[in-house]
């Protein structure tokens, strides 16, 4: 019985066999790439790296379609499995849309199956690809659904060497590979869209932060002095009295009102006079230290709490005022005025002046009055001076 018909037959099964589990693990490559990569020439490139891997393509490539023209996202051969460092520029090689065998199947979205390139009119060189010999090729276009992504191109030096089983398994291959790219398409631009929310969310939130602390800033700060105003002073002096009670500290306050103020409005403007309030504030933010509680009370009238400040301490700070306003230059804008004088009401915590538990608020207020009463007997003996409280003939 003459046996080689059937030797024949199964060297032939037994080729295609291996050529399907060659392809097989083509494919497994490519179910097992990371698709984490940072953009989609990488991501097609580790699959065609697959292809080659466990085909025996000499070479193959990736050109994805923008707008009319066809570029070169990746390509690998041999040489680039063993790690050869050629220099590669992809992004040069280029089709026309309908230009060559690979133009065509992007333009009729089938596959062309080039058996021998020295007859087939069809072929024509990729323009800039080297010296790289092209025998027989495939294109095949990656699609998906209505939409040509590209064309997978495989290629072998000689010709006749890629027959149709090939062209079938590459097919299989590429709808995978175009289904995978366009999942990182999608995927990769959720992700942009989500950072570029985030980054609107934060900018949004920042700008709210910075209005919220402008509104609480100015809740308590006088817009034409930017000292603190009476919002601030009350809840921040009561905690210094109620500190200064239980440590037995002294405790002193300055009340403070600009004399005849109103002839200066009167006499060159109210916005010479602004400017005179906004002088004054800044020379009471240079005389005062921290811990100090300055606050612009009304109109002309400031108010300085001073922790840890004896009698005698408030004197000096109102003496230091008294002095600098009659050194100060009052440089108005287009008016000047020698002298702005102040009239000053100093008064003290002493322990004898109330009851154990009276509420720091009672205390403030107490300490208020006192420095008033005082304030007006600077105002009725003559003003440009300051009065402390005398408990007994005040
Ligand atoms: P004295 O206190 O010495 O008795 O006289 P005065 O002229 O200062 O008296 P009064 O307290 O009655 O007047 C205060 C004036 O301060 C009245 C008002 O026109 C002026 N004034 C209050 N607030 C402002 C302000 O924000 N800007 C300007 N330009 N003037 C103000
Ligand atoms: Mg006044
Ligand atoms: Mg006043």
């Amino acid at each position: 019985m003459d046996v080689k018909p059937f030797a024949a037959a199964f060297r032939d099964t037994n080729r295609r066999l291996f050529k399907l589990l060659d392809f097989l693990s083509a494919l497994r490559g490519l179910a097992s790439l990371n698709v984490h990569q940072p953009d989609e020439n990488t991501l097609i490139e580790g699959a065609l790296r697959s292809l080659v891997e466990n085909q025996d393509f000499e070479r193959c490539s990736v050109y994805l379609l923008q707008g009319k023209t066809l570029v070169n996202a990746a390509g690998m051969d041999w040489f680039d499995l063993v790690g050869d460092e050629r220099p590669k520029s992809r992004s040069s090689l280029t089709f026309q849309l309908g230009e060559g065998m690979i133009g065509a199947a992007a333009a009729e979205g089938s596959v062309q199956h080039c058996r021998d390139t020295t007859t087939d009119q069809r072929f024509i060189q990729a323009p800039g690809a080297g010296g790289n010999r092209v025998g027989s090729l495939i294109c095949v276009p990656m699609r998906f659904g209505d939409d040509i992504l590209g064309v997978l191109n495989v290629s072998h030096p000689e010709p006749n060497t890629l027959d149709d089983t090939h062209v079938r398994m590459l097919v299989l291959f590429t709808d995978f590979l175009a289904q995978m790219l366009t999942n990182w398409r999608i995927v990769h631009r959720m992700e942009e869209e989500v950072s570029a929310r985030t980054a609107a969310m934060e900018t949004a939130l920042e700008e709210a932060e910075e209005h919220r602390l402008r509104y609480e800033r100015l809740a308590v700060v006088d817009e034409l002095t930017q000292t603190h105003n009476r919002r601030f002073f009350f809840p921040e002096a009561q905690a210094a009295v109620a500190r200064a009670v239980r440590h037995g500290h002294e405790f002193s306050l300055l009340m403070i009102d600009l004399d005849h103020f109103k002839h200066i409005n009167d006499d060159l403007g109210h916005a010479a006079g602004d400017e005179a309030l906004r002088q004054f504030a800044g020379m009471l933010r240079e005389l005062t230290r921290e811990g100090d509680i300055l606050a612009r009370f009304g109109g002309e009238e400031f108010v300085i709490a001073l922790p840890n400040t004896t009698v005698e301490g408030a004197v000096g700070l109102a003496e230091r005022l008294r002095t600098a306003m009659a050194d100060h230059h009052w440089d108005l804008g287009n008016s000047h005025v020698k002298r702005i004088t102040a009239s000053i009401g100093i008064s003290d915590l002493a322990a004898g002046d109330f009851e154990a538990g009276t509420k720091p608020r009672e205390l403030v207020d107490l300490l208020l009055r006192n420095a008033d009463i005082a304030l007006y007997h600077s105002k009725d003996t003559g003003r440009d001076r300051c009065t402390v409280y005398q408990r007994e003939s005040c």
